[in-house]
């Protein structure tokens, strides 16, 4: 089984690189923080790339047998919306018609399409010994499809696909082995319809609703989301999918406020989680972990990750 603990570019040292090569994780992912963070917190990573400090911890990462990756939402970094000024043409249409530059953009400009495939294998090039998995999320939140007359017969699942197809083709020019995850989670849980997926593009899948339903309909909402997986297993296929899960996302625990706060993991969710995972066919599994670097241990010592150890090595 692939796994992976996906931490902040800031938390990142030789101690969470001794961790992950330990507990026989295959996979240290880099997740920038997203919401209104999410450009100038890409930029912040992009930049330590460049140093001989940070390219050092990744080189000892590599060493150790960790593949690396990164995963971040990337929409506003992909088409800079300062560009609205100029061509609001490029950017989604909301409900009642009008051109907005706060989330997303219209899928079917073609010129805002290239203009973000061309991005995104820019940052490819800058994404420092990355291996061939690559996840360029498009905006985090509810109803960001664009509703122009063109979008408009496409589900926020189509309009998502038309996207990476268009970035996964740019990408493979220059990485021809590239994949490229496809994040299913509130709006995109959806199967896509009209749109058929490139060879490369993957299933990632995050359980959100588990984390976030409330109400009388929560538990009626988190087994709708289940039901949505094996269709979306069949539509993807199972050789490359992946689960995203939150069980040791102590970022989402401490409500995205540092300092962090103590964290003890529900290590009954993430065992019989997993094995219901791995029934499906899920063939990676990885879960959040940001939160719990140098800081965390600073206040509270060492965090136990010992049943995420048993779902590397099962
Ligand atoms: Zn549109």
């Amino acid at each position: 089984m692939r796994t992976s603990l996906l931490i902040h570019p800031d938390e990142l040292s030789k101690k969470w690189i001794d961790r992950l090569a330990d507990l026989k994780v295959t996979t240290l992912g880099l997740h920038p923080r997203g919401g209104r963070w999410a450009v100038s917190s890409l930029e912040d990573l992009l930049a330590r790339l460049k140093t001989p400090e940070y390219r050092a911890l990744l080189d000892y990462a590599a060493d150790r047998g960790l593949e690396i990756a990164y995963e971040f939402h990337a929409a506003a970094t992909l088409l800079p919306r300062d560009l609205f000024d100029r061509h609001p043409e490029y950017f989604r249409m909301d409900r009642e018609g009008k051109r907005v530059p706060n989330w997303n953009f219209c899928v079917s400009n073609e010129e805002a399409l290239d203009i973000v495939a061309e991005r995104a294998a820019e940052i490819v090039r800058q994404l420092y010994r990355s291996g061939d998995r690559f996840h360029f999320w498009l905006d985090d939140g509810h109803d960001l499809a664009c509703h122009c007359p063109e979008c408009t017969e496409l589900s926020a699942s189509d309009q998502q696909l038309v996207v990476l197809n268009a970035m996964l083709r740019r990408i493979r020019e220059d990485r021809p082995e590239a994949r490229l995850a496809y994040l299913a989670y509130f709006d995109t849980l959806a199967v896509p319809s009209k749109v058929t997926p490139e060879p490369g593009i993957f299933l990632e899948y995050a359980p959100m609703e588990k984390y976030v339903a409330k109400g009388n309909d929560r538990e009626e909402r988190i087994a709708a989301e289940f039901r949505l997986i094996d269709p979306l297993l069949d539509f993807f296929g199972r050789k490359e999918s992946r689960v995203l899960e939150y069980w040791y996302d102590n970022s989402m625990y401490s409500n995205w406020t540092k300092p962090p706060k103590s964290f003890t993991p529900d290590d009954e969710a993430v065992l019989k989680d997993a094995a219901f995972y791995r029934e499906k066919g899920f063939r990676s599994i990885a879960s959040f972990g940001c939160f719990l670097g140098p800081d965390y241990e600073e206040l509270y010592g060492e965090p136990d990750f010992s049943a995420f150890g048993r779902v590397a090595r099962a």
